[in-house]
């Protein structure tokens, strides 16, 4: 349906494809009724291969040791990898273009490098108590500079990934001197002195990766850690944001995708009042209201792809993002409501992948920005720019 499609994207869809259907959603039911933990064996052969395919480094140059895929073709591969529910594809750390362009050498060396080749993984640490969608206005964490060391204070909630995590990105405000209260954003290695695991809280999913709370209590750090310089934090984040925003688009498809597929042989399987439940409109109704929500949204999130690989002004971008991550996230917990639905009191059991879907995409909603913060970005967005520029 898509006519900017490309033999290279199609490639990498066909091969992510069979990597999740032949490794990954096999070990779905397995990982749900265990925690979300893998036997280590089969885990290491999802990483291998992870590895093996190039996905830990897909927007990264080939000059760096990466696939320099664009980012249509990082999202194709995205899609494929939502296919699949307890977070299996999350078996790669991805290193992102944005660290290639601004880490200084030592960063590339010990932290971009082990990221490409598997032997590292990352963390991030933004989000506090009392900081949540308002990161800006609100983090307390402090980086005050001593000597040639920055000594950071405070603590961080639902870092995600960080009980697997090598190193933390952590943002936190200047304490003193010129930059005084600006974002700074810095890598620190887990096993630093001073950081503190406070709760590992439980959530709705079924995950290995878990979103813990962390106290840094005085932790020193060498100034070679920071990324960039003092006081533009914020825009690594808002990179990473960017990212993050597509990529989440780009599962939420492929959940949908495979949703409707498997709802749809479910309802002309199952029998109810001597007649296929696929013959019944309510069924033929819900499942046609799946398929349009996926296809336009799909559409919505190629077209952005392609509008960030053609370099539009990165503020015009940032609300793109905004618009569909709102979009996906929104079509894919509709779907997976339905889906529920058609599989009648299957739907409701935990070996079931809409089951599982239904509770996992609901924080889709909630992180890299709530669906509210993402219309108030959308809204100032067509404020300042005017609506030709977010439509076309
Ligand atoms: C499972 C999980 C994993 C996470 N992983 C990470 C991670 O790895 N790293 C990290 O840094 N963070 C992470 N987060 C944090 C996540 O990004 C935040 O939860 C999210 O940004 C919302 O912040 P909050 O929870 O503090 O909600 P709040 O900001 O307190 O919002 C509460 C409600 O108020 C609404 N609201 C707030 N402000 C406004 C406004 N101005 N107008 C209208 N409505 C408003 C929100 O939309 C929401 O409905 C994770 C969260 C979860 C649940």
């Amino acid at each position: 349906m898509y006519s900017g499609m490309t033999p290279k994207a199609l490639e990498w869809q066909k091969k992510i494809r069979k990597f999740v259907n032949d490794e990954l959603i096999p070990w779905e039911v397995h990982a749900e009724k265990n925690d979300g933990d893998l036997p280590k064996d089969i885990e290491k052969k999802h990483r291998d291969i992870a590895i093996s395919l190039g996905l830990p480094g897909m927007g990264i140059s080939k000059e760096s040791g990466g696939l320099g895929l664009n980012m249509f073709e990082q999202m194709i591969i995205w899609e494929q990898l939502g296919r699949v529910t307890n977070a299996l594809c999350w078996c790669f750390s991805e290193a992102q273009d944005w660290m290639e362009e601004n880490f200084n050498d030592f960063q590339k060396e010990n932290y971009l490098k082990p990221l490409l080749n598997g032997t590292k993984k990352e963390c991030y640490a933004i989000t506090e108590k009392g900081a949540g969608s308002d990161v800006d206005g609100s983090i307390e964490t402090t980086a005050e500079k001593k000597g040639d060391q920055y000594i950071i204070n405070g603590e961080k909630w639902y870092v995600t990934s960080a009980n697997l995590a090598d190193f933390f990105f952590l943002q936190a405000k200047i304490k003193s001197g010129e930059n005084k209260d600006k974002h700074s954003l810095f890598i620190i290695d887990k096993d630093t002195e001073g950081i503190e695991l406070i709760d590992t809280p439980k959530f709705s999913h079924t995950y290995a990766h878990h979103h813990s709370i962390y106290r840094f209590n005085n932790v020193s750090i060498p100034s070679k850690n920071i990324i960039g310089n003092e006081g533009i934090g914020m825009d690594y984040t808002h990179s990473w944001f960017r990212h993050e925003r597509l990529g989440i688009a780009a599962r939420c498809c492929g959940a949908a995708e495979r949703l409707i597929d498997e709802a749809t042989i479910f309802a002309k399987e199952r029998e109810s009042f001597g007649d296929k439940i696929s013959n019944y409109q309510a069924i033929q109704f819900m499942l046609a209201d799946c398929v349009n929500e996926l296809a336009s949204t799909r559409l919505m999130l190629y077209e952005i792809c392609k509008a960030h690989d053609s370099n539009q002004d990165v503020k015009i971008l940032h609300g793109k993002c905004s618009m569909i991550k709102l979009l996906a996230s929104e079509m894919a917990n509709k779907i997976a409501d339905r889906a529920v639905q058609i599989f009648g009191g299957r739907g409701y059991m935990r070996e079931n992948v809409a089951e599982r879907y239904y509770r996992e995409l609901r924080v889709d909603r909630i992180w890299e920005g709530t669906s509210e913060i993402h219309r108030i970005i959308i809204a100032n967005s067509l404020y300042k720019r005017g609506l030709k520029s977010l439509i076309e």
